[in-house]
């Protein structure tokens, strides 16, 4: 029988058949999965056939998983050798972020696109406490969404608070299945809550993203939504890894430099100070955001370079 993980706790997985009734399950024998060492090897979202264990009782065993369509991974905090999948068969990813209280910076919201577009997972970011935004920031808001809508990522503004801006968020997460993500403190838990109201999920008072919160080991979390749809919260998770991620190959999760690529005089040109370089002559004719390039800089330079 088919079933798709609506949550992971180490040994025992939450799952739900075609029908709608969640089971308990576990695995049942060694699990390897492409060769992939991962700490955990079911995620939220895998597709798994299941078994009954005994009639009349709501525990199962996992027998099988189906291929991924896609997943993410995070750098597992044990080990660096080791990945954990937060995530699979997503439709889309959407960043929840915010210009005050407290400011989501430019490189954050980059590092999200890279890793998204790593992943083959569609992306969009939303903007939440527009009720808080001052002129400076409606402009800053303004120039984001320009920039990021020409390079091909939607933006939205919102305010969960005042509940404006909703509405078009909700419809694009109609029918799909949504991995939501964003650092502490920019209303994640908020806008869940206006979702699933029956959720009740603890959100913090104002002072609690200022300073040393408490990091509590929570396990990411699948939802239905009343009008189709998933969303999946990620509670802890503040940033998913650029762990496969290599200097060469960045650019290529740049959606404005991947389509100059060929262009470049040398074809393992990192853009950097090489002659003949397709994206350092968009960036002087202004083809090329000079925020985004400055991105690319910045995570070319936090990239540790595989020895082998
Ligand atoms: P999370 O850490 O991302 O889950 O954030 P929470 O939902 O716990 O919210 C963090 C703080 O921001 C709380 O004090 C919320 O009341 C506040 N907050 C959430 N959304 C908004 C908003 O749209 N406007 C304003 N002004 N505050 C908000
Ligand atoms: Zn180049």
């Amino acid at each position: 029988m088919r079933a798709i993980v609506y949550k992971s706790t180490g040994s025992w997985y939450s799952v739900k058949d075609e029908q709608g009734n969640l089971y308990n399950a576990r695995i049942k024998g060694v699990f390897k999965i492409d060769g992939i060492t991962s700490t955990n090897p079911i995620a939220v979202g895998d597709e798994v056939e299941i078994e009954m264990e005994s009639a009349g009782e709501n525990t199962a065993i996992i027998t099988e998983m189906h291929d991924r369509r896609n997943y993410i991974n995070r750098q597992s905090p044990r080990s660096k050798h080791h990945h954990h999948i937060v995530a699979a068969n997503l439709d889309q990813s959407m960043l929840i972020g915010t210009l005050r209280e407290p400011r989501t910076s430019q490189g954050f919201i980059d590092r999200f696109l890279v890793a998204c577009e790593a992943y083959h997972v569609p992306a969009v970011v939303v903007l939440n406490k527009a009720d808080v935004y001052r002129k400076k920031e409606m402009q800053q808001y303004e120039q984001w969404k320009e920039m990021y809508e020409d390079v091909g990522y939607r933006v939205l503004l919102c305010s969960t608070k005042e509940h404006t801006g909703l509405d078009e968020i909700i419809a694009l997460l109609q029918g799909k299945t949504t991995l939501l993500s964003g650092h502490s403190g920019v209303g994640k838990s908020s806008f869940i809550n206006y979702l699933l109201p029956h959720l009740n999920l603890k959100t913090q008072d104002v002072s609690g993203w200022s300073g040393k919160g408490t990091h509590t080991t929570t396990f990411a979390e699948m939802f239905d939504l009343p009008a189709g749809g998933r969303i999946i919260d990620t509670p802890g998770v503040r940033e998913f890894g650029l762990v496969d991620i290599s200097r060469q190959e960045l650019s290529h999760y740049f959606p404005e430099m991947r389509a100059l690529l060929q262009d470049c005089q040398f074809n393992n040109c990192l853009h950097l100070e090489e002659p003949g370089c397709a994206i350092k002559k968009a960036l002087e004719e202004g083809r090329i955001y000079a925020e985004r390039y400055f991105s690319y800089c910045n995570i070319f330079d936090s990239i540790e370079e595989k020895t082998y």
